[in-house]
């Protein structure tokens, strides 16, 4: 008898597992229940509408650093399918993908539309069925077979993959089948200070940066720092949020940012200090150009530190010294509040990945009953890592699935 597949979820991670098990085994009958009306939507917006697909790194043990959330669980699965067969896989299905300087990789024509037609073309040609406004309500094995109640209508497959990216409503009635699911938190977000003294420097940025949150010092990031309108943000921000999503929701976002602006070493800062007062005496600390930083941006925390205009390296002090070191090395700002990062947002939380096969994608204790993508309580930094994740999830899943399936 043909085997049915319900996927539940019309996302990167649905349409990648549906695809892939009617790649590897045509007779399975597929059919993919979406409950909204749209199809792929958070590609579509992904990476500022050009979809990140993946990054160029391969080597599974350097993928999974990238990874706060999923770090120890998708070795495995990387060595399964990683982001070069991910690129393999774009290819070989006509989309053409190039690798940016700091190897994130996006389709040639830099928009997301290319994998939206990709995917959806070969859902087309693989005859996969497509149920929209199809929002599942309730779940339930029974004779062998799994029940699905849909707002609309009912349906039973033989397996189902769940699906359905960071979904609340979806977590209730996991929890009810007793799914254990990490209680969701936001990742990657910006910082925001209330009375933001930098506004006027909103657009400039530092590229290294090193930044560490008082209240949690175990973890320090370092790379590129935006100031913006709210307060701060930039690949290092972004880190930061991800890695501490958990312990910051647990402080509410309200914490003190610790700045070194441009990871200075605070021995070698000083003494570039004591050279200046050495041989520049009479020169302004003003025009110091030896900082390496933005000339506003110095301007800026001059004045911050209550200096004259005309204040000369002869007249800074020790107070004075201290002040600088201070400042460039370990400058602290109130953060209250956090923003959504426009190009990419994701969950941290979500079902709990001691309850998942990596080999497989299947949830312990329940018969058949696949889960992938955003779902898992997996997610990662910017740069592509959470596609990856959907991707080899998917895969791997779509493996198992279809090996058993016509058993
Ligand atoms: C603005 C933005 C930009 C991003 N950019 C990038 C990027 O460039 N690179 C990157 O790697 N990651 C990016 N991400 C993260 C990435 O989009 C997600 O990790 C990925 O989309 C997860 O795919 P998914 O299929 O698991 O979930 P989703 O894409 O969320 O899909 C889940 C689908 O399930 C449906 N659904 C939910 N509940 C039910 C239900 N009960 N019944 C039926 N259907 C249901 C939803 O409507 C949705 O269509 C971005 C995220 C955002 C928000």
């Amino acid at each position: 008898m043909v085997k049915k597949v319900a996927i539940i979820g019309g996302g990167a991670a649905g349409f990648f597992t549906a695809i892939n098990i009617a790649m590897i085994n045509p007779d399975i009958k597929i059919t993919i229940y979406e409950a909204s009306n749209h199809l792929l939507a958070k590609v579509l917006v992904s990476g500022g509408g050009r979809c990140n697909v993946t990054n160029a790194i391969y080597d599974p043990k350097e993928l999974i650093k990238n990874y706060p959330r999923g770090y120890d669980f998708l070795e495995p699965v990387f060595n399964q399918f990683n982001s070069k067969d991910t690129q393999n896989w774009f290819n070989a299905y006509g989309v053409k993908l190039k690798t940016e300087d700091d190897g994130r990789i996006f389709p040639e024509s830099n928009s997301s539309q290319t994998i939206y037609n990709c995917l959806t073309h070969q859902c087309k040609i693989l005859g996969i069925s497509i149920r929209l406004k199809s929002r599942l309500k309730q779940i339930e094995f029974k004779n062998q077979q799994w029940e699905l109640k849909f707002k609309n209508f009912d349906t039973h497959a033989d397996f189902v993959v769940l699906a359905t990216g960071s979904n609340l409503m979806m977590y209730d009635l996991l929890r009810s089948i007793k799914i254990p699911i990490v209680d969701p938190v936001p990742s990657l977000f910006t910082f925001n200070v209330k009375q933001h003294e930098f506004i006027v420097l909103a657009g400039i940025s530092v590229p290294n940066s090193k930044v560490i949150i008082k209240e949690i010092p175990d973890h320090e990031e370092h790379g590129p720092l935006l100031i913006t309108h709210w307060g701060f943000s930039g690949p290092a921000i972004l880190r930061l949020s991800a890695w501490l999503a958990i312990p910051l929701a647990e402080i509410d976002y309200t914490f003190t940012l610790i700045i070194n602006w441009n990871n200075y070493d605070i021995e070698l800062l000083k003494r570039q200090l004591l050279i200046q007062i050495k041989d520049q005496p009479k020169q302004k600390i003003a025009n110091w150009i030896g900082h390496g930083l933005p000339k506003r941006l110095w301007q800026k925390l001059f004045i911050q530190m209550g200096f004259k205009e005309y204040l000369n390296w002869a007249e800074l002090g020790k107070k004075g010294i201290d002040s600088i070191l201070k400042n460039l090395t370990c400058f602290e700002v109130s953060i209250e509040g956090k923003s959504t990062f426009k190009e990419e947002f994701v969950t941290a939380g979500g079902i709990d990945l001691s309850s998942v096969n990596p080999f497989t994608f299947a949830i312990e204790n329940h018969h058949h009953l696949y889960a992938v993508g955003e779902l898992l309580n997996i997610d990662a930094i910017t740069g592509g890592f959470n596609f990856q994740a959907a991707w080899s999830g998917s895969y791997v899943a779509a493996k198992a699935i279809s090996g058993i399936a016509h058993k």
